[in-house]
């Protein structure tokens, strides 16, 4: 993705306030952020252990999405697959998140919601060394393609919450 100074992150929330947005926590260690290496960014709230944040490049530009971790999904020791990477050879905590639709679908208490990563490390995921079973492949082909998978179901994702059916 494209960088992002603080004010064009701050801008770019579209499921809460504008003063919501002007106080929520920065991503730690923005400054150090390889963007070319991120098909969205997302941290966690160091206050708040429910609360994240995402934002995703899109053709409208970037969208920050506010996101809640279910306490159900953040107790349970059952393995997820995270609907974004779809990372299954380095289990890490997944939780189902839920955002509030922006706008008026969002007041009237609509959410959508998805399985991720709890600590946001799909393009971390993605990344790695495909496991044996793809000896013989192309490995950076599948690489390639686990990153192109992954910006897409993220940019679905912020579709869904904007509202745009695409
Ligand atoms: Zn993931």
């Amino acid at each position: 993705m494209e960088s992002l100074t603080p004010q064009q992150l701050r801008e770019s929330f579209v499921n809460c306030s504008r003063s919501e947005a002007e106080e929520l926590p920065l991503p730690p260690g923005m400054h150090e952020v390889d963007w070319s290496r991120r098909e969205y960014l997302g941290w966690r709230d160091p206050r708040l252990p429910q609360r994240g944040y995402v934002v995703v490049p899109t053709d409208d530009g970037p969208v920050g999405i506010v996101l809640r971790a279910s306490e159900a999904s953040m107790r349970s020791t059952a393995p997820s697959m995270c609907g974004w990477c779809q990372d299954v050879h380095h289990p890490r905590d997944v939780y189902f998140w839920s955002a509030r639709r922006a706008g008026q679908a969002g007041r009237n208490g609509d959410t959508v919601g998805t399985l991720v990563c709890g600590g946001f490390e799909c393009s971390e995921n993605v990344r790695r060394t495909p496991p044996p079973q793809f000896v013989g492949f192309d490995v950076d082909a599948v690489v390639e393609e686990r990153i192109a998978g992954l910006a897409a179901r993220a940019r679905r994702f912020a579709a869904n919450v904007v509202g745009v059916h695409n």
